[in-house]
């Protein structure tokens, strides 16, 4: 079975079209399942264009709903996409027991207050930053996100190399503990398509550290990261080669925060 985990919606401001329109993409590419699962509202920083604000939260939990009763395929899970910031953690834990959420990812997008993956700061803020240091710190806060507790997938889990502005450093002692990490916290990878359609021209997370996860048995689930109803389930055949090839047979699906392993189409 295929499922699609990470759709995004306009209310986080940088998406487009109805939801409705993302779950049409989902039928006709005859998705058994999906899961909106748009940025949670922060607290690091408010930015309307960043994600939802707090107050919007309970619209998008019945939005979601709604468009639950009206489609039984695909199934359609309630997610939510949380930043990871030390510091926000009891804050964060508080808003998720706000709802029933099927599964909540955590995301690096900011280290301290860099975001580095904002396309609008881009390449001002890359501007004297070094690039071995820039992986440490990043996988670094996958470590502690993993650890958190707080999450059930890390989302695009080597985002950092977004704009492959730097040549990779030799990072390999770093990724096998962000993954053991990972496979200690029982939490999921997620095989995200988006980075094809970014300057690094790479799913997320490299074949190099999904052998990794593999190894250290972690499982993985799939998300296009759709900012725009026609990214739903994109490049999905390339992201089942890459997972096969690696190893896996099954990927992870969830509801009310509970992993169940299915089969892979
Ligand atoms: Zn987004
Ligand atoms: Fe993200
Ligand atoms: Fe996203």
């Amino acid at each position: 079975m295929l499922v699609d985990y990470h759709i995004h919606t306009a209310l986080c401001g940088h998406a487009v079209g109805e939801m409705e329109e993302y779950v049409r993409t989902a039928v006709e590419k005859d998705l058994e399942e999906m899961g909106f699962n748009d940025h949670a509202p922060t607290f690091h920083v408010q930015d309307p264009q960043l994600a939802m604000a707090a107050d919007q939260l309970p619209l998008y939990v019945e939005q979601v709903r709604a468009l639950q009763k009206r489609y039984s395929r695909p199934r359609i899970r309630l997610g939510v996409e949380a930043d990871f910031v030390p510091g926000h953690e009891e804050d964060l834990r508080r808003l998720l027991d706000r709802y029933e959420f099927d599964y909540v990812y955590g995301s690096v997008h900011i280290i301290r207050d860099w975001r580095f993956d904002d396309t609008r700061l881009y390449p001002d803020h890359y501007q004297g930053r070094e690039a071995a240091q820039a992986h440490r710190d990043y996988f670094q806060l996958v470590q502690r996100s993993a650890r958190s507790g707080l999450f059930d997938v890390m989302g695009h889990m080597d985002l950092i190399k977004k704009f492959n502005h730097w040549t990779q450093p030799k990072i390999d002692e770093l990724l096998e503990q962000t993954v053991q990490a990972i496979a200690e916290a029982d939490v999921c990878v997620e095989v995200n398509t988006s980075g094809l359609r970014k300057p690094c021209r790479e799913i997320y997370p490299s074949e190099e550290i999904l052998r990794l996860c593999r190894r250290y048995d972690v499982p993985v689930t799939l998300g296009s990261d759709a900012h725009h109803p026609r990214e739903v389930g994109m490049d999905f055949d390339r992201a089942v080669d890459l997972v096969k090839r690696v190893g896996y047979t099954q990927i992870a699906t969830y509801q009310g925060r509970r992993r169940t392993m299915v089969d892979l189409a």
